[in-house]
């Protein structure tokens, strides 16, 4: 096994974790790479483990290098049901420091339900995907595209998004619209932003899957974001007539980990294997992935570029999610954000007693197993 593909992650030396995170001396993951198998096995950098990486007894930690399939199959089974005995570790898993990120572009979105967001396009150097920050009102702005960069000019700025107020034809420079501000750009930042960090899925955003609830989320997070403030109290549901009209706006982290984070392919087997009877999170584990591969380093570093850090934003953020291991990891190693305030979020279905939202017999076993298992809180 010495030699690997080209492709295959970097073989990392077994070594002791860093004695200044003596947390990490227990974990399943770090010592993995000690074990009699783990020197054949591509193990992880530490920089890429992921807050929410579950441990322990990953399937996918260490290289099975029995060839019986059945047999092989037997013994993950056999890891996932002891891993499913274990109580969830509470306390996430955070990198020692966060990402670097750069916003690239941004542009002006009008939706199709009427408001108007900022594509904020990133790039960081964690990994090579393009993740995205959604971000709706004006006071929220990305300090890493407004800075300036040597030798650009106001026509670069622009192209780039990096201007105040709007684009119009014959628009000359970044920094100063001649045109009146709208109402809203002058309006005083009192409300602490609302924030949702969601993972790309593309079964449920693009392909109309019943079997997640994620479009439902997606659409959600942007509607409690872009509500005219006329029309909060009146359509709103519960949860959201907290949001006043001077709210400052707010941010959906796009971040590209489908499945989890464990890829497209790999998340169409996992849902053959649910067909077969398994539960999202045994699927996860019979395939050898953790129960949920997703990291949040990305997303904070991201708050951060966009002044809802701790640094710029002393008032912190309100968080929607369900997920309260979610506000910690995305809190970051440091606190570089501080989450205000969990705002839960609750499937349209529940809400309207099954009027509207999705109606599919997977849905039902796949929350459950969110609530039962993932420790989400949705009632
Ligand atoms: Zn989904």
């Amino acid at each position: 096994m010495t030699d690997l593909p080209a492709h295959a992650s970097p073989k990392l030396e077994p070594q002791a974790a860093p004695s200044d995170r003596p947390e990490d001396q227990s974990d399943n993951v770090s010592s993995t790479s000690g074990t009699a198998t783990g020197g054949q096995t591509p193990a992880l950098p530490e920089s890429l483990l992921s807050p929410a990486f579950t441990p322990p007894a990953t399937p996918g930690g260490t290289l099975n290098l029995d060839t019986n399939p059945t047999k092989r199959l037997h013994q993950t089974q056999a890891a996932s049901l002891r891993h499913l005995e274990d109580p969830p570790k509470k306390a996430p898993k955070l990198l020692p420091e966060l990402p670097h990120v750069e916003c690239i572009v941004r542009a002006r979105i009008p939706t199709t339900t009427g408001a108007e967001m900022f594509l904020h396009l990133y790039h960081n150097d964690l990994d090579n995907k393009e993740h995205l920050a959604i971000v709706f009102g004006n006071t929220i702005r990305s300090r890493s595209l407004d800075r300036a960069r040597p030798g650009e000019t106001e026509m670069d700025r622009m192209i780039r998004g990096a201007y105040v107020g709007k684009l119009h034809p014959g628009r000359v420079s970044s920094r100063f619209d001649d045109e009146k501000p709208s109402p809203s750009e002058t309006q005083k930042k009192v409300e602490p932003p609302l924030v949702r960090i969601h993972s790309e899925c593309y079964t449920g955003e693009t392909a109309w899957s019943a079997r997640c609830d994620c479009g439902e989320q997606l659409d959600e997070a942007a509607r409690l974001m872009s509500f005219p403030v006329e029309d909060l109290s009146a359509d709103a549901p519960l949860e959201a007539q907290s949001l006043k009209s001077d709210s400052a706006g707010g941010v959906i982290v796009y971040l590209r980990q489908e499945g989890r984070g464990i890829g497209l392919g790999e998340k169409l087997k996992a849902y053959n294997l649910q067909d077969l009877g398994s539960d999202t999170v045994e699927a996860n584990l019979l395939l050898r992935h953790p129960a949920d591969a997703r990291s949040y380093g990305l997303a904070t570093a991201i708050l951060v570029d966009l002044g809802c850090g701790a640094d710029m934003n002393p008032d912190g953020i309100r968080l929607l999610t369900n997920n309260p291991d979610k506000v910690r990891a995305i809190e970051g190693p440091n606190r570089e954000v501080m989450v205000k305030e969990r705002v839960p979020m609750i499937p349209l279905a529940w809400r309207t007693h099954g009027e509207r939202g999705i109606k599919s017999s997977e849905i039902e076993g796949y929350l459950q197993t969110k609530i039962s298992k993932m420790g989400h809180m949705i009632q």
